[in-house]
């Protein structure tokens, strides 16, 4: 069988994927900095994780998953410059800043859980390591790479570049950010503009402060994550994984700040996600060109026909791979649902298949297929296909022009159930509760009938009234009987 292989933001090549400990895997994804309800673009590129996550597991790996909330840190500019993101939020709705973490966090676990998606086996917050991100801040003071400026620490990144090396990861070169870099208001403290903070002296009015060594103040962004993933992952560790947009500043900086810390890269294999558009744009919070959650599972927009299932949405996720962009529509939101409906009937087939004496086809080449496609890069819109692929065998297994021996039903049960349900995190509950409660109602309407017909009114009012204190209401007319929960 084949191996996993990853393209690795860093190499810009697909590598085998080799962990450090044989059997155990530190993923570190960067979470959302929670100061408003997340859109589906902010859900893509968890969902992309959590894929790659559950694949991980699905393989036998142990695997230790941080995602962080980012708390405190994260302003206004991406950069330096500006308020703090929640603490702005706070001061517009008077609320404390923690009210609006809070709230955020809240909503942005119910909405991944919605999207069937695993909680992290940490989720560390910014706020809740404050310790650790000033002691990085003093080993990087120690090995010379940043220094302090009227309270502030910056990272000197020219330093740093002449040692280790600067913008690997991002392919951006030194002088040409040079050159397009302007010097700002407020920048002056720094010695180069390509500097960033560390940890910033709070203004007067800054509410969200900690003392430290330098100042009362807050840790700058990047540094979060590279605190938090030294500490629950190692100095050294497999795979840091975030969106595409955080490639730079963020994700470069979290290296050069790991390097200058330890004197080791931080991370073997970056992986980044694409974004999702909305006609053909990113989706972004501050254009307003968004979709949330929640109005695609209610329907309530006009981009949308309908309202889609959680499932639905990550199955049309599936069907891309995480490093393409998508982009949404109605129509492709809409075919995705038709396309899952497929799986999920093939599903149902499966589980009723019955078994033969020897197999017509070579299942186990299905079975390969489906881990040759995550082994190459976790390439789920091709194990999509690969499904497909052996829907069509156990259709026609089902239509008895086909057959399937006992150990290869086993097999095939087992892994394609596996990759569809374990893997993808597809899940098929509502779709069934909702059939099954259809089925189970006409049964009683039937029974009811039956007793109207036999004039046995005590069943027949039993049933009605029954369901009655179970808040369901049956109507008799003309036409026959219906009911509404
Ligand atoms: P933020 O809360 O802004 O830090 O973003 C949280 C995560 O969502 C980051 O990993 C971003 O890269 C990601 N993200 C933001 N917009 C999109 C988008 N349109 N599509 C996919 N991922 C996105
Ligand atoms: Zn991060």
């Amino acid at each position: 069988m084949s191996k996993l292989h990853i393209y690795n933001s860093l190499t810009k090549q697909k590598e085998e994927f080799k962990p450090i400990k044989e059997g155990q895997v530190g993923l570190y994804v960067c979470g959302p900095t929670v100061y408003s309800y997340v859109h589906l673009g902010n859900c893509r590129t968890f969902i992309s994780f959590d894929m790659v996550y559950r694949y991980l597991k699905y393989l036998g790996n142990k695997v230790r998953y941080v995602r962080n909330i980012t708390d405190v840190g994260h302003l206004e500019s991406d950069a330096d410059q500006g308020e703090d993101k929640i603490s702005k939020k706070a001061r517009l709705e008077q609320l404390e800043p923690m009210e609006i973490v809070q709230m955020y966090t809240v909503d942005f676990r119910e909405v991944m859980a919605k999207f069937n998606a695993f909680p992290p086996n940490i989720e560390p917050t910014a706020t809740g390591h404050l310790i650790e991100q000033i002691e990085m801040v003093q080993q990087i003071l120690d090995n010379g790479f940043a220094y302090e400026s009227n309270g502030s620490v910056y990272f000197d990144v020219e330093k740093y570049n002449a040692s280790e090396g600067y913008g690997e990861l991002s392919g951006r070169k030194i002088e040409d950010l040079m050159a397009g870099s302007r010097d700002l208001d407020g920048q002056e403290e720094k010695r180069n503009p390509l500097d960033f903070a560390i940890w910033k002296k709070a203004s007067p009015e800054h509410i969200m402060r900690w003392p430290s060594p330098w100042s009362d103040g807050f840790p700058g962004w990047h540094l979060e994550c590279s605190a938090m993933s030294t500490k629950y992952l190692g100095d050294q560790f497999d795979i840091h994984g975030g969106g595409m947009d955080l490639k730079f500043p963020h994700h470069e900086c979290e290296i050069a700040q790991g390097c200058a810390a330890t004197g080791k890269k931080p991370v073997n294999y970056w992986m980044h996600a694409n974004m999702l558009t909305l006609n053909g744009k990113k989706m972004s919070k501050s254009t307003g060109n968004t979709l949330s959650p929640a109005e695609l599972f209610s329907g309530e927009n006009d981009k949308l026909d309908k309202a889609y299932s959680p499932t639905v949405v990550r199955f049309f996720m599936m069907q891309a791979h995480y490093s393409s962009e998508l982009d949404f529509s109605s129509d492709a939101i809409s075919a995705a649902e038709k396309g899952f409906m497929k799986l999920m009937s093939t599903v149902d087939a499966l589980r009723n298949l019955k078994s033969a004496n020897e197999s017509s086809k070579d299942v186990q080449a299905y079975v390969d297929s489906f881990y040759d496609a995550m082994n190459d890069d976790f390439n789920s819109p091709i194990l999509i296909a690969n499904l497909f692929e052996a829907s069509k065998f156990i259709n026609s297994v089902k239509d008895g022009k086909e057959t399937i021996s006992a150990a290869d039903l086993e097999l095939l049960q087992k892994e394609f159930n596996g990759f569809v349900f374990d893997v993808l995190g597809l899940v098929k509950e509502s779709e069934n509760a909702n059939s099954k409660m259809d089925d189970v109602m006409s049964l009683l309407m039937e029974i009811r009938s039956e007793a109207r017909d036999k004039k046995d009114w005590a069943t027949s009012d039993l049933i009605r009234d029954k369901l009655q204190e179970a808040g369901i209401t049956i109507k008799d007319s003309k036409d026959g009987t219906s009911w509404t929960l």
